[in-house]
């Protein structure tokens, strides 16, 4: 094993004992390092269970936890591999009692928060022309990532929004605790306040691990920061490995310093280099290192390659967005027809989520298989949220926003007014609607509505005793029987394409789950639906050819981090999309964070890159004219400008431009 490593490699793999920095430049290694750090240490007896690995990807968690099976084999201890929230939300699951939460709390994701808000602003009569939903839950989510309380929210309002915001606030708090629930923020910050609070918890749960390794250490923002020193303290076997021009995530709170001041924190720390790029060609090396050099903070760093030169990387120019996708899509399909590449060595890598569409539909047309990363799509299809509701709501019937979406779905006889009168009621009480629902239901008297209510309470309490007794999957694929879940959404869409599509997603999701409970060592619904609220928000689909889907993938710069691909399309390189507009007008280093981004993107290629634009874009319905991206000129490439002049031979679309000499940047 060790001879796969170089000799800076090894230094790191072999240092066992005390905090570990390993600062390195894209493709160095970093996360090999982490994977084989692990594997090494469980083959010098530390226990597996008592190593913990935090990782940003499910790629680099999968492939971890493969080379940990090969040395512990299938049936032993496994180390614990995860992510900071999924980390988060087994400490909550064993601790958040103490915090007055049930253990089987619910996880909102951003649309269970969202209509919490609006039925919290509902209640509280706040108009929406002074408060949406979702500005409130974005006003929310600031305040706890800075730690803020409903009642210091309510101590700083000045204006009657501000006023609003915050009786909301605390409204949403309350009701979130009265249904078991917490939200994205509260699962870091809901730790890092059990552990200021509960230093028993702390070192109980310190306790449990003897090693932990960290990759991508730069995007670590301040809670994550904090569990980390927490869970580290007394042993101080903390590794951490990452790259200061990779820190994309500063608006989500992460601080670059983090990483750099790993030192002071950990006076004793070793600390690795490692110079040599095993992934790239010299050629995209090259502009790699051309590009992030025009950011000034930074540890000065230079990607050497192993590799030979290569293709050069080239840009190509279109009239149109259209054009754009369909010249990729066709150059992507005519060599997967020649058999000289297949659909997963491609990926196309985006800035926004609005890039994707065009791509999409040239894919479709030539019926190449593909993902879409990061786009959240899949969740968001309501019949996919109508299941997952289920799920939920078997696991804890509090979970509000759940039950509520599925209390008529499929429509069963318990009318909107019902509903109305038995939530106020519960609000009036600070009772959990499910607990009014079966005091509604086990009254006397036999009218309609409360028939309707019974029957579903029934069918409820039926199901949750039978998911604790068999496999969920099963469960979950008869109750949809019993449902007749399918019937239902052939009413709703008549029409039959649409309804098969609909159906294949309830389809996929079950498959989802049956794969789940079949690679988990105890399958619990609990434990899925777990994971299906953290995979929305991490999502990662099965990456590579590894996986059953052999197909081209498209994903924002931002979920490209740490994985690589042989032939990269960066599209849209324009000003406004790359760089973001967001960072155009912004002050400050919010250009630098973009150019991270480029640079993230392009050390993402393995053989070969290529940059594209589109002269125009559609803005308010007409073909505006686009700016070339910064970030091209910055990278040496001659972008030809103007095509309206007839002697420019670069009218015609794809022209194919090569990266001008160095030197005048
Ligand atoms: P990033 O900064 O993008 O996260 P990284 O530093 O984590 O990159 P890895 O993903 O670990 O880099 O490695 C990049 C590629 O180089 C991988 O395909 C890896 O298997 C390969 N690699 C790393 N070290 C070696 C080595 N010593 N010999 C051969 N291949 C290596
Ligand atoms: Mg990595």
């Amino acid at each position: 094993m060790l001879a796969e490593l170089n000799p800076a490699q090894r230094e790191a793999v072999l240092c066992l004992h005390g905090p570990l920095l390993v600062l390195a430049g894209a493709g160095t290694g970093k996360t090999r390092v982490v994977t084989y750090r692990i594997a090494h240490l469980i083959k010098q007896g530390v226990p597996p269970a008592a190593i913990l690995g935090v990782t940003f990807t499910n790629k680099a968690a999968r492939e971890m936890q493969q080379r940990a099976r090969t040395l512990v084999g299938r049936a032993g201890e496994q180390p614990e591999i995860s992510t900071f929230h999924s980390l988060c939300v087994r400490i909550l699951r064993r601790q958040i009692h103490h915090l007055g939460y049930p253990p089987s709390f619910a996880i909102y994701d951003r649309a269970d928060q969202q209509s919490l808000a609006r039925e919290v602003l509902r209640e509280i009569k706040c108009p929406q022309a002074m408060l949406t939903p979702e500005a409130l839950t974005s006003m929310i989510g600031r305040w706890k990532s800075l730690g803020i309380t409903p009642q210091q929210a309510a101590a700083r309002a000045v204006e009657d929004r501000q006023h609003a915001a915050s009786a909301a606030y605390a409204r949403y708090q309350r009701a979130m605790k009265l249904a078991g629930a917490v939200d994205f923020d509260d699962l870091l910050l809901l730790v890092v306040e059990l552990f200021a609070t509960r230093p028993e918890v702390r070192r109980c749960e310190a306790a449990r691990y003897y090693h932990i390794l960290v990759d991508e250490y730069q995007d670590t923002n301040p809670l994550q920061y904090q569990i980390v020193r927490a869970l580290a303290a007394e042993h101080r076997n903390l590794c951490v490995v990452g790259d200061d021009d990779q820190s994309i995530y500063a608006f989500r709170g992460a601080e670059v310093t983090h990483i750099l001041r790993f030192t002071q924190d950990w006076p004793e720390a070793r600390v690795v280099r490692l110079e040599q790029n095993y992934r790239s060609t010299q050629a995209i090396l090259d502009l790699a290192n051309r590009l992030i050099v025009h950011n000034r903070r930074r540890h000065p760093k230079t990607l050497r390659a192993v590799r030979s030169a290569g293709v050069a990387p080239r840009l190509r120019v279109f009239e149109s967005g259209e054009q754009e996708a369909a010249a990729v899509v066709s150059e992507m399909a005519a060599r997967i027809f020649s058999r000289s590449a297949q659909p997963c060595d491609f990926a196309v890598l985006f800035r926004t989520n609005e890039q994707p569409r065009l791509f999409e539909q040239q894919l479709r047309r030539q019926r190449l298989p593909y993902v879409v990363v990061g786009a959240q799509s899949f969740f968001d299809r309501k019949e996919v949220r109508d299941v997952t509701a289920y799920l939920r709501v078997l696991v804890n019937p509090r979970d509000e926003t759940a039950l509520r979406r599925i209390i008529s779905v499929p429509p069963r006889g318990i009318g909107a007014r019902t509903l109305e009168a038995l939530s106020d009621r519960a609000v009036a009480a600070r009772q959990p609607l499910w607990e009014v629902l079966q005091a509604y239901a086990a009254q006397e008297g036999g009218e309609a509505a409360r028939e309707a209510v019974r029957s579903f309470c029934d069918l409820i309490v039926r199901y949750r005793q039978r998911v604790q007794q068999q496999p969920p999957t099963a469960v979950v694929v008869e109750l949809l029987s019993e449902l007749r879940y399918e019937q239902h959404l052939e009413r709703l869409y008549p029409q039959p394409l649409e309804r098969q599509a609909r159906w294949n997603s309830v389809q996929e999701l079950i498959e989802a789950l049956a794969a789940y409970e079949q690679q988990a060592e105890r399958p619990s619904l609990a434990a899925i639906v777990d994971e299906l609220a953290l995979q929305q928000r991490d999502f990662q689909p099965n990456q590579g050819c590894e996986s059953s889907a052999n197909a081209v993938v498209l994903m924002t710069l931002h979920s490209a981090k740490g994985l690589e691909f042989p032939i990269v399309y960066m599209v849209g390189m324009e000003e406004g999309l790359l760089p973001h507009r967001h960072a155009v007008h912004a002050e400050g280093t919010a250009i630098d964070e973009e150019r991270r981004l480029c640079y993230v993107g392009i050390t993402r290629a393995q053989n070969e890159l290529l940059l594209t634009m589109a002269r125009t874009r559609p803005r308010g319905g007409k073909a505006v004219r686009t700016q070339p991206s910064r970030f091209l000129l910055e990278l040496g490439f001659y972008v030809p400008m103007d095509d309206v002049e007839a002697e420019n031979p670069s009218r015609h679309p794809g022209h194919a431009a090569r990266p001008a000499r160095r030197g005048t940047p």
